[in-house]
């Protein structure tokens, strides 16, 4: 037999923690401890499930033993006998996982009854009818959870049930006839299982335990601690808790409260409860509960004592409490408390009112908002309860959150012209490509079929605020024939659909919208978050739009400038097209030349709008053949305007296809073939910038930024055409301009050889998107095809390109950073893949000792909180 404790008694447990307890466990330890008045009971550890699915999901002999001393133990705490004849202790058994994951696991309430202790209840409570309900919630409930038969046929045979004798509440039926539904569902267990109902509550409970730890494995759970960063090790407690039963009679209920409401955070004590009824009632919506009231109405005095209860336990926690109790017989039970789930601006609200309540310390106030539920305060969302009240007609994934409502446009340019004529629209397309930015800045959101949740869709429409939903795998869209088909219904350019992009939700037609308002309590934690961050923040824009939305939210500069969305433009394409068809060095230059003042004016524009603060602007990063055009008529205007014959142009299309473009000629792999691009776009920014420094009155660093480098010699060939460039430009000027050149880490051989090109670099920005992708060896466009399975199986359990690979990608990065200070200790460090924008990433990035996160307009306030979040909870 095993030494290891897995069984620990509440009244035991105090100061053990969640780790092992779970947040339920360790609740009930603390409310034992603290005198709040609970029904006894024990908690199997986490531990114990980590043992469970080690042992190739069984029950070990000896935690067995374990468990039947615990119930031993609790038998003599309450005099009770599980099993027994007389006094039959009955208990339930419920999930209590580290946090709270709730409604995802399961629970078994009235365990321990059979026929006998069944009679033995009835008679002692002297009240049959009671002890025949706990009996048939007990078999419907082990049924469905511990045998994990679906509970249909058992909730029609109650149903049909009230309907023959007319009754429209469950406590209207009789004993009786109670006896009757009993004898059914036991019916029901043999012919289903071909055996009887399990008499004997030793063997109840272990199948009922072995039930709820096997529900830390089922699909909801697993989703939803994919969605959380919950670690599938973990594991989930067990609490067994002897009974209180709130389904006696009139004298008895049960109910939930809230310490504050956990919509608005207001202080006030949001509470329900619901006379002659277990739990179950209230969660199922069996019953609609009455407001807490009803409970002073019919017994003030434990009203009194509920209420004393709530106060004392959120003075204890400091925090808003979510609550379940339940009145026995005149007597009060809490059942758990834990900090309850809130929206993000009831969050913020309790957050800066203990404040001030002086029961926590900004710090502790900063720590309390999750930094990922800001977003729903940043763009307009659905009305929760008209969502209430319609069923998505596909999901996809929720590749930028918002919401959006809108007539259907198959392609970028319906889209641009019906938008430009004052319509609604949501682009609707099975992928994007660059072409199609026209398309999506026009519409109120993007609904793709393909795409992960870095594909070009999801990236833009993140980078724009607007809402997107990729990925959606069901959707059926046919774009020649412009439909769009879910589960055989079609919708065509004249219907409306709405896009959920915090969940990934698509519903047809319109919905009701709201815009949250931004209290003042947001800019109190944010200023209180400003002070004790040391990560610096800056945003992802290629915009002056998308500068201002940035430097609004708090932005302290521009990590990355994405210059080749400046190209895509219907008159620049047109220009750039040329520039690549060219096959002369003159040729090419003359259509730089064009594109020159386009690049200078946004470049300016994007300086001003960050009024002096830090720009980076990156050099051309993608493979050409993304800017080639497609169609005859496009090809025919181009061989006019060129002089050149379609041949001609057709042959260097076929020259410039590759077959792998995202390892192909891009990056500053085009300054080296092609250095008059460099050039150019030297130029232009350093134009901007002098005639920027000039407006604004103010001195200006212009950082340019090289992509892709992968070797020290390349990374020098590039600088020298800039540096070339822009001393030249700033001679011919007479101007006093500073000016950085710098280079991204996205491949894993930059990152390894970091202390050569460190020496070279004013900075390094980590492009961890494509740093990712070329550290996995998959592309970050298709891997949304098989990576479902890889969670499936667990081999992963997060998308490597939403929250960064701590373990591979990271520590390439610490590499570079460790290798890239040694050898140039004033080199500044940032990251501006998708990932300066996630939480969990920014903790890794902060511990890492980067100096800024760079990240999307509508993230800069996330990255804000996340960061002084890391530096808070890493602190010595
Ligand atoms: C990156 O690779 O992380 C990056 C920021 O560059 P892009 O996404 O434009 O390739
Ligand atoms: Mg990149």
């Amino acid at each position: 037999m095993s030494e290891k404790k897995y069984v620990y008694p509440f009244k035991d447990s105090h100061g053990l923690g969640k780790e092992l307890l779970g947040g339920k466990g360790a609740g009930l330890a603390e409310m034992t401890h603290i005198g709040v008045p609970i029904p006894q009971g024990f908690t199997i550890s986490t531990e114990a499930c980590t043992l469970y699915y080690e042992s190739g999901k069984k029950m070990p002999k000896y935690l067995i033993e374990q468990i039947n001393e615990a119930i031993h133990g609790l038998e003599k705490e309450t005099g009770k006998t599980f099993g027994g004849e007389h006094n039959p202790l009955l208990v339930s058994v419920r999930s209590g996982a580290r946090v709270s994951m709730p409604g995802m696991m399961d629970t078994v309430l009235n365990l321990g009854l059979n026929d006998v202790t069944m009679n033995a209840l009835a008679k002692e409570t002297n009240n049959e009818r009671f002890a025949l309900d706990c009996y048939r919630r007990f078999i419907l409930m082990y049924t469905n959870i511990a045998k994990g038969h679906p509970r249909t046929e058992m909730d029609k045979m109650l149903e049909n049930l009230k309907q023959e004798r007319g009754y429209k509440l469950d406590t209207e039926i009789t004993a009786e006839e109670l006896k009757g539904l009993v004898a059914k569902y036991k019916k029901y267990y043999v012919d289903i299982f071909g055996e009887e109902f399990p008499t004997d509550p030793y063997v109840q409970i272990i199948e009922a335990v072995t039930a709820v730890f096997r529900s830390w494995d089922n699909p909801r759970a697993n989703t939803y601690r994919k969605m959380h960063h919950i670690p599938y090790a973990w594991g989930t407690a067990v609490n067994v808790q002897s009974m209180a039963f709130g389904n006696k009679g009139e004298k008895s209920g049960t109910g939930v409260a809230f310490s504050r409401s956990p919509a608005t955070g207001e202080k006030e004590i949001f509470a329900e409860y619901l006379p002659d009824a277990q739990g179950e009632d209230v969660v199922a919506g069996i019953r609609t509960p009455f407001h807490i009231d009803e409970l002073k109405r019919r017994m003030p005095h434990v009203y009194d004592q509920f209420m004393d209860t709530v106060h004392l336990l959120e003075n204890h926690y400091r925090d808003m409490q979510d609550m379940e109790f339940t009145v026995e017989d005149e007597v009060l039970y809490f059942l758990q408390t834990r900090n309850g789930k809130r929206t993000a601006a009831a969050a913020l609200k309790i957050a800066c009112d203990l404040v001030d309540e002086g029961l926590i310390t900004p710090e502790e106030a900063v720590l309390r908002v999750d930094p990922g539920s800001l977003d729903s305060l940043l763009h307009p969302t659905f009305d929760p309860a008209a969502l209430k009240t319609i069923e998505p007609i596909g999901t996809g994934l929720p590749a930028s959150p918002g919401a959006a409502t809108g007539k259907i446009a198959f392609d970028a340019h319906d889209a641009k012209v019906r938008h430009e004529n004052g319509e609604k629209v949501i682009l609707v397309r099975a992928e994007t490509s660059p072409e199609d930015i026209d398309g999506m800045i026009s519409s109120e959101g993007i609904l793709t079929k393909r795409g992960g949740m870095t594909s070009h869709a999801a990236v833009v429409a993140r980078g724009m605020g607007k809402c997107c939903v990729a990925g959606c795998a069901e959707a059926v869209i046919d774009e020649e024939k412009e439909t769009l088909v879910f589960n055989g219904k079609v919708y065509t350019k004249n219907d409306v659909i709405s896009l959920d992009g915090g969940t990934g939700h698509v519903y047809a037609g319109d919905i009701k919208k709201v815009t949250p308002t931004l209290s003042g309590d947001f800019k109190r934690i944010m200023d209180w978050a400003d002070e004790f961050r040391t990560l610096r923040v800056r945003a992802n824009a290629d915009t002056p739009k998308d500068a201002i939305t940035a430097s609004n939210f708090g932005a302290e500069g521009i990590g990355l400038c994405r210059t080749e969305h400046m190209f895509f433009g219907a008159d620049r394409v047109f220009h750039m097209r040329k520039m690549i068809l060219s096959d002369s060095l003159e040729a090419r230059e003359a259509a730089l030349e064009e594109l020159l003042p386009y690049q200078r004016q946004d470049f300016y524009e994007i300086f001003m709008s960050m009024k002096g603060l830090n720009v980076t602007i990156r050099l051309l990063d993608p493979p050409l053949h993304e800017f080639l055009p497609q169609e005859e008529e496009k090809i025919l205007e181009l061989s006019k305007a060129m002089k050149v014959s379609v041949e001609k142009i057709k042959e260097r299309i076929d020259y410039l296809h590759e077959f792998n473009p995202m390892m192909g000629h891009r990056g500053c792999r085009l300054d080296v073939s092609y250095p008059e691009i460099g050039r150019m776009q030297t130029r232009a920014i350093i134009e901007a910038a002098i005639k920027a420094q000039k407006d604004l009155g103010k001195k200006i660093t212009a950082e340019i930024m090289i992509p892709l480098t992968l070797d020290v010699r390349e990374f020098k060939f590039v600088k020298a055409i800039i540096e070339e460039e822009a001393n030249k430009v700033i001679a011919e000027n007479k101007a006093d301009l500073d000016y950085e050149v710098g280079t991204m880490v996205e491949i894993p051989r930059a990152a390894l050889l970091s202390s050569e090109i460190a020496p070279e670099a004013k900075f390094y920005s980590f492009g961890t998107n494509d740093l990712t992708q070329m550290t996995y060896g998959f592309s970050r466009d298709d891997a949304g095809k098989f990576l479902p399975d890889y969670y499936a199986t667990k081999i992963f359990e997060q998308d490597p390109f939403a929250h960064v690979d701590e373990k591979g990608v990271g520590r390439l990065i610490k590499i570079a950073v460790e290798e890239g200070r040694a050898t140039n200790k004033d080199l500044h460090l940032g990251v501006c893949g998708e990932h300066g924008g996630d939480p969990f990433s920014i903790d890794f990035f902060h511990r890492v000792g980067l100096d800024y996160v760079s990240c999307s307009p509508f993230r800069v306030p996330i990255a804000r909180l996340a960061a002084a979040q890391a530096a808070i909870k890493n602190k010595k």
